[in-house]
Protein backbone atom coordinates (compact mmCIF):
# COMPACT_ATOMS: atom_id res chain seq x y z
CA UNK A 1 0.00 0.00 0.00
CA UNK A 2 1.74 3.17 -0.89
CA UNK A 3 0.25 6.83 -0.37
CA UNK A 4 -2.35 8.01 -2.63
CA UNK A 5 -3.92 11.17 -3.73
CA UNK A 6 -7.08 11.92 -5.46
CA UNK A 7 -7.29 14.79 -8.20
CA UNK A 8 -8.55 18.03 -6.08
CA UNK A 9 -11.21 18.74 -8.77
CA UNK A 10 -14.21 16.19 -8.86
CA UNK A 11 -15.41 15.01 -11.68
CA UNK A 12 -17.77 17.16 -13.23
CA UNK A 13 -20.37 14.45 -13.81
CA UNK A 14 -20.59 14.12 -9.83
CA UNK A 15 -21.20 17.67 -9.31
CA UNK A 16 -23.81 17.48 -11.70
CA UNK A 17 -25.53 14.48 -10.92
CA UNK A 18 -24.20 13.16 -7.39
CA UNK A 19 -27.75 14.53 -5.11
CA UNK A 20 -29.99 13.38 -8.28
CA UNK A 21 -28.58 9.88 -7.99
CA UNK A 22 -28.23 9.21 -3.94
CA UNK A 23 -31.55 10.66 -4.25
CA UNK A 24 -32.73 7.99 -6.13
CA UNK A 25 -31.12 5.27 -4.29
CA UNK A 26 -32.37 6.79 -1.17
CA UNK A 27 -36.51 6.77 -2.56
CA UNK A 28 -35.26 3.25 -3.45
CA UNK A 29 -34.53 2.32 0.27
CA UNK A 30 -37.39 4.05 1.39
CA UNK A 31 -39.85 2.10 -1.15
CA UNK A 32 -38.27 -1.18 -0.29
CA UNK A 33 -37.66 -0.56 3.45
CA UNK A 34 -34.40 -1.86 3.21
CA UNK A 35 -31.04 -1.80 1.05
CA UNK A 36 -31.07 -5.47 0.93
CA UNK A 37 -35.03 -5.77 -0.22
CA UNK A 38 -34.04 -3.50 -3.52
CA UNK A 39 -35.22 -6.05 -6.19
CA UNK A 40 -31.45 -6.73 -8.20
CA UNK A 41 -32.38 -5.05 -11.29
CA UNK A 42 -33.46 -1.59 -9.78
CA UNK A 43 -30.49 -1.42 -7.83
CA UNK A 44 -28.32 -2.27 -10.28
CA UNK A 45 -29.66 0.29 -12.71
CA UNK A 46 -29.46 2.98 -9.82
CA UNK A 47 -26.03 2.16 -8.76
CA UNK A 48 -24.45 1.61 -12.45
CA UNK A 49 -23.87 5.73 -12.33
CA UNK A 50 -21.01 5.23 -10.70
CA UNK A 51 -18.73 2.87 -13.02
CA UNK A 52 -18.68 5.91 -15.30
CA UNK A 53 -15.64 6.44 -17.63
CA UNK A 54 -15.79 10.03 -15.69
CA UNK A 55 -15.37 8.74 -13.14
CA UNK A 56 -13.25 6.19 -13.17
CA UNK A 57 -10.94 7.00 -15.45
CA UNK A 58 -9.40 9.86 -12.84
CA UNK A 59 -9.90 8.05 -10.52
CA UNK A 60 -8.10 4.72 -11.42
CA UNK A 61 -5.15 7.06 -12.72
CA UNK A 62 -5.01 8.58 -9.30
CA UNK A 63 -3.92 4.66 -8.25
CA UNK A 64 -1.59 4.23 -11.52
CA UNK A 65 -4.15 1.76 -12.37
CA UNK A 66 -3.64 -0.66 -9.66
CA UNK A 67 -5.08 -1.65 -6.25
CA UNK A 68 -5.52 1.04 -4.07
CA UNK A 69 -4.59 -2.09 -1.09
CA UNK A 70 -2.61 -4.32 -2.72
CA UNK A 71 -1.19 -2.97 -5.56
CA UNK A 72 -2.11 -5.40 -7.60
CA UNK A 73 -2.12 -4.60 -11.39
CA UNK A 74 -5.28 -5.94 -13.29
CA UNK A 75 -3.24 -8.73 -15.12
CA UNK A 76 -2.41 -10.06 -11.72
CA UNK A 77 -5.13 -9.71 -8.88
CA UNK A 78 -7.76 -9.17 -11.80
CA UNK A 79 -9.79 -6.16 -12.99
CA UNK A 80 -9.68 -3.01 -10.89
CA UNK A 81 -13.15 -1.93 -9.82
CA UNK A 82 -14.68 1.31 -8.20
CA UNK A 83 -14.44 0.40 -3.88
CA UNK A 84 -16.74 2.11 -1.59
CA UNK A 85 -14.27 2.57 1.16
CA UNK A 86 -17.52 3.53 3.48
CA UNK A 87 -19.82 0.47 2.15
CA UNK A 88 -22.86 1.91 -0.24
CA UNK A 89 -24.85 -1.03 1.51
CA UNK A 90 -24.72 0.45 4.74
CA UNK A 91 -23.93 4.55 4.01
CA UNK A 92 -26.27 4.69 1.22
CA UNK A 93 -25.31 8.47 1.61
CA UNK A 94 -22.07 7.80 -0.06
CA UNK A 95 -22.90 5.74 -2.97
CA UNK A 96 -21.80 8.72 -4.92
CA UNK A 97 -19.31 10.45 -3.02
CA UNK A 98 -15.84 10.91 -5.15
CA UNK A 99 -14.20 10.75 -1.88
CA UNK A 100 -15.52 7.35 -0.85
CA UNK A 101 -14.51 5.88 -3.99
CA UNK A 102 -11.24 3.49 -4.15
CA UNK A 103 -9.56 1.89 -7.18
CA UNK A 104 -9.85 -1.58 -5.68
CA UNK A 105 -9.10 -5.04 -6.89
CA UNK A 106 -11.57 -7.44 -7.57
CA UNK A 107 -10.13 -9.62 -4.77
CA UNK A 108 -9.56 -7.30 -2.48
CA UNK A 109 -13.01 -5.87 -3.18
CA UNK A 110 -14.66 -9.14 -2.57
CA UNK A 111 -12.46 -9.61 0.57
CA UNK A 112 -13.33 -6.56 2.21
CA UNK A 113 -17.59 -6.94 1.13
CA UNK A 114 -19.67 -5.11 3.60
CA UNK A 115 -16.98 -4.70 6.15
CA UNK A 116 -18.25 -1.28 8.18
CA UNK A 117 -14.83 0.79 8.40
CA UNK A 118 -16.87 3.44 10.84
CA UNK A 119 -17.33 0.63 13.33
CA UNK A 120 -13.76 -1.07 12.98
CA UNK A 121 -11.84 0.91 10.86
CA UNK A 122 -9.18 0.25 8.04
CA UNK A 123 -6.30 2.08 6.42
CA UNK A 124 -7.64 4.54 3.53
CA UNK A 125 -4.44 5.07 1.78
CA UNK A 126 -5.94 8.36 0.61
CA UNK A 127 -5.91 9.43 4.01
CA UNK A 128 -3.46 13.03 4.39
CA UNK A 129 -1.42 11.62 6.96
CA UNK A 130 -1.13 8.09 5.70
CA UNK A 131 1.88 6.80 5.67
CA UNK A 132 3.21 2.89 4.69
CA UNK A 133 6.19 3.15 6.57
CA UNK A 134 4.15 3.63 10.08
CA UNK A 135 1.93 0.94 9.63
CA UNK A 136 3.84 -2.14 7.20
CA UNK A 137 6.55 -4.39 7.22
CA UNK A 138 8.02 -7.47 5.60
CA UNK A 139 9.42 -10.52 6.48
CA UNK A 140 10.45 -12.11 2.98
CA UNK A 141 7.26 -12.14 1.14
CA UNK A 142 5.25 -11.95 4.52
CA UNK A 143 3.06 -8.40 4.93
CA UNK A 144 3.35 -7.56 8.66
CA UNK A 145 0.96 -5.00 10.36
CA UNK A 146 3.15 -2.43 12.72
CA UNK A 147 -0.36 -1.36 14.14
CA UNK A 148 -3.76 -2.55 15.01
CA UNK A 149 -5.42 -1.02 12.12
CA UNK A 150 -2.77 -2.25 9.55
CA UNK A 151 -3.75 -5.73 11.17
CA UNK A 152 -7.34 -5.15 10.42
CA UNK A 153 -6.76 -4.00 6.89
CA UNK A 154 -4.73 -7.03 5.64
CA UNK A 155 -7.35 -9.11 7.37
CA UNK A 156 -10.43 -7.69 6.22
CA UNK A 157 -8.66 -7.04 2.83
CA UNK A 158 -7.59 -10.88 2.65
CA UNK A 159 -3.86 -10.02 2.19
CA UNK A 160 -2.53 -12.67 4.79
CA UNK A 161 -0.87 -14.76 2.32
CA UNK A 162 -2.46 -13.79 -0.73
CA UNK A 163 0.82 -11.31 -1.73
CA UNK A 164 3.43 -14.50 -0.92
CA UNK A 165 3.11 -15.44 -4.76
CA UNK A 166 3.66 -12.26 -5.98
CA UNK A 167 6.31 -11.05 -3.82
CA UNK A 168 8.29 -14.05 -3.81
CA UNK A 169 8.23 -13.52 -7.93
CA UNK A 170 9.50 -9.69 -7.08
CA UNK A 171 12.13 -11.11 -4.38
CA UNK A 172 13.64 -13.77 -7.19
CA UNK A 173 13.88 -10.77 -10.06
CA UNK A 174 15.39 -8.46 -7.18
CA UNK A 175 17.91 -11.49 -5.77
CA UNK A 176 19.03 -10.95 -10.02
CA UNK A 177 19.44 -7.56 -9.94
CA UNK A 178 21.20 -7.24 -6.53
CA UNK A 179 23.40 -10.05 -8.20
CA UNK A 180 24.26 -8.15 -10.99
CA UNK A 181 25.01 -4.99 -9.04
CA UNK A 182 27.44 -7.21 -6.55
CA UNK A 183 29.47 -8.59 -9.22
CA UNK A 184 30.00 -5.26 -11.05
CA UNK A 185 30.56 -3.45 -8.08
CA UNK A 186 33.56 -6.03 -7.89
CA UNK A 187 34.54 -5.67 -11.28
CA UNK A 188 35.25 -1.77 -10.29
CA UNK A 189 38.06 -2.91 -7.75
CA UNK A 190 40.03 -4.77 -11.24
CA UNK A 191 40.07 -1.24 -13.53
CA UNK A 192 43.39 0.27 -14.06
CA UNK A 193 42.60 2.88 -15.57
CA UNK A 194 40.45 6.15 -15.14
CA UNK A 195 38.89 5.65 -18.20
CA UNK A 196 37.64 1.96 -17.45
CA UNK A 197 37.05 2.75 -14.01
CA UNK A 198 34.34 5.46 -15.50
CA UNK A 199 32.62 2.77 -17.43
CA UNK A 200 32.43 0.49 -14.73
CA UNK A 201 30.91 3.23 -12.43
CA UNK A 202 28.57 3.57 -15.32
CA UNK A 203 27.45 0.05 -15.57
CA UNK A 204 26.64 0.36 -11.57
CA UNK A 205 24.94 3.25 -11.95
CA UNK A 206 22.87 1.07 -14.77
CA UNK A 207 22.39 -1.56 -12.36
CA UNK A 208 21.00 0.97 -9.48
CA UNK A 209 18.19 2.49 -11.86
CA UNK A 210 16.98 -0.84 -13.27
CA UNK A 211 16.62 -1.47 -9.27
CA UNK A 212 15.22 1.45 -8.70
CA UNK A 213 12.81 1.13 -11.48
CA UNK A 214 10.85 -1.77 -9.02
CA UNK A 215 10.00 1.18 -6.33
CA UNK A 216 8.28 3.22 -9.17
CA UNK A 217 4.32 4.26 -7.66
CA UNK A 218 3.44 2.97 -11.34
CA UNK A 219 5.22 -0.17 -10.63
CA UNK A 220 2.94 -3.37 -8.99
CA UNK A 221 3.66 -3.71 -5.01
CA UNK A 222 6.16 -0.84 -5.49
CA UNK A 223 6.06 -0.57 -1.76
CA UNK A 224 6.94 -4.11 -0.88
CA UNK A 225 9.88 -3.46 -3.90
CA UNK A 226 10.86 -0.16 -2.06
CA UNK A 227 11.19 -1.86 1.45
CA UNK A 228 13.24 -4.63 0.43
CA UNK A 229 15.96 -2.61 -1.54
CA UNK A 230 16.00 -0.24 0.62
CA UNK A 231 16.98 -3.17 3.52
CA UNK A 232 19.26 -4.31 1.29
CA UNK A 233 22.89 -3.91 1.70
CA UNK A 234 24.37 -4.44 -1.27
CA UNK A 235 22.02 -1.34 -2.93
CA UNK A 236 22.81 0.88 0.39
CA UNK A 237 26.83 0.08 -0.55
CA UNK A 238 26.31 1.13 -4.01
CA UNK A 239 24.82 4.01 -3.84
CA UNK A 240 27.18 5.29 -0.77
CA UNK A 241 30.15 3.81 -3.84
CA UNK A 242 28.63 6.06 -6.22
CA UNK A 243 28.37 8.86 -4.36
CA UNK A 244 31.94 8.78 -3.43
CA UNK A 245 33.88 8.35 -6.57
CA UNK A 246 31.56 10.89 -8.50
CA UNK A 247 32.24 13.56 -5.43
CA UNK A 248 35.91 12.43 -6.15
CA UNK A 249 35.70 12.85 -9.68
CA UNK A 250 34.14 16.36 -9.59
ZN1 LIG B 1 -6.12 -5.64 -4.31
Amino acid sequence: MIKLEKPIDIPQILIDKQKEWTDHLLQLVNKYGSYKSIPKDEKDSALKYYRHKDITEPLFNSSYEKCAFCEGMPKDSGNIEVEHFYPKSIYHDKAFEWLNFLPSCRKCNDAKGNHDVGCEPILNPYDSDFDPIIHFEFNLARLKGKTDIAKNTIEVCGLKSRLYDPYSKLIKVFCEYEQDLDEAIEELAKKDTERKKLNQLRKISESIDRIEYLMKPTEKYSYFCTFMITNSSVYLSAKELLKEEYEEVS
